[in-house]
């Protein structure tokens, strides 16, 4: 089995303790509390961060040395056998979530969308930012890295060198395609932040939403008819694996004349939109969050809320609505700029 790559000798020497002092959700006295907990971590022991972690993926970013701290932690949950959600929700999203078989042979062609589990979605990709696309979607090609939430990476080594199996002898291989453009940042972190952290080969190239669209947008330029609108934006926890895409989107919304209005929980401060502790049960926590999140966007004046995480948007889109933003996806905010 691979290890989750980490180096402990960083974290010894490590004066800034990021990844825990930076933490929104847990509090410490100062970093020698904050370290001596890291530090209970690495050794394999008990540590009340495993049993307070909401899981937000926000430390993998936080440290500074790439050091996988999100990675180990869950590690140690599993290992521990320290469960964020109820055991029975667990086994019902381990069933509801398994390769279904459901996948057939098709002949793709270049530019590649992949859709994950969300077949619902495949509509978005479509006019001219995503002409001659092919797609594909399904429980099958389904990324897995939702386990890191649920203390199961056991679940992600086993299931993710399969599925990325099903990509290349379903569509890439005989296609000769070795571009695979990611529509959910969370494919694209498993292919590049976990896969590396986990030793999982990847064999095709995954292209990030934001970059392809980045470039797309300068192949057809003269369509863009600027929105001139002031956004805000529900940056999603699996951003935080590829946080250098985070300015690429800035450059997105440059080009399409969306302001991207400063919030308190924006950029590494994101919050948690509440999904994830719902998936939990802690009820209570996920109300706090939305009601955080909201306030914070009221605050900016803004006419859309944009999300890439069709997640967060599931979450948080009819309480945005209600509240008299516009709930809008990256892509489609895109589409809107190109009169589409
Ligand atoms: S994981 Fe990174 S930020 Fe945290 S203690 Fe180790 S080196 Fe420092
Ligand atoms: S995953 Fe989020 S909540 Fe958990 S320790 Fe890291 S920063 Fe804190």
């Amino acid at each position: 089995m691979n290890r989750i790559k980490f180096n402990p000798d960083l974290c010894v020497a490590c004066e800034t303790v990021d990844c825990l002092m930076k933490c929104q959700y847990l509090s410490f006295t100062g970093i020698e509390e904050a370290k001596a907990e890291k530090l209970k971590i690495n050794e394999g022991k008990d540590s009340r961060v495993l049993h307070e972690c909401l899981t937000c993926y926000a430390c993998q970013e936080y440290c500074p040395y790439g050091n996988n701290p999100f990675f180990l932690l869950v590690e140690r949950q599993e290992e521990l056998g320290i469960l964020p959600a109820p055991s029975p929700i667990i086994k019902e999203q381990l069933k509801m979530m398994d390769a279904k078989g459901k996948i057939t042979k098709q002949t793709v062609h270049a530019p590649v969308v992949d859709m994950c589990a969300f077949p619902m979605l495949t509509g978005c990709i479509r006019g001219k930012l995503f002409e001659g696309a092919s797609v594909f979607s399904g429980t099958d090609v389904f990324c897995n890295i939702m386990w890191l939430h649920f203390a199961k990476n056991s679940v992600i080594r086993e299931r993710v060198p399969r599925m990325i199996d099903n990509i290349m002898s379903y569509f890439l291989t005989d296609s000769g395609v070795n571009e695979l453009i990611c529509f959910h940042d969370e494919c694209y972190g498993t292919y590049t932040s976990l896969a590396k952290g986990f030793g999982i080969q990847v064999p095709f190239t995954p292209i990030h939403l934001f970059d392809y669209i980045n470039r797309r947008l300068d192949e057809i330029a003269d369509r863009i008819k600027p929105l001139n609108v002031k956004i805000v934006y529900q940056r999603p926890c699996s951003n935080r694996l590829c946080p250098q895409t985070d300015t690429v989107l800035d450059e997105i919304f440059k080009k399409i004349g969306a302001e991207r209005a400063p919030r308190k929980y924006d950029r590494q401060t994101a919050l948690c939109c509440g999904g994830v502790p719902r998936a939990h049960q802690q009820d209570d926590l996920a109300d706090s969050l939305v009601e955080k999140n909201i306030n914070d966007m009221l605050t900016t004046g803004a006419t859309y809320c944009v999300f890439n995480c069709p997640f967060c948007m599931a979450t948080l889109g009819e309480e945005v609505a209600q509240h008299g933003l516009m709930p809008i996806l990256v892509s489609d905010l895109v589409q809107t700029a190109l009169g589409e």
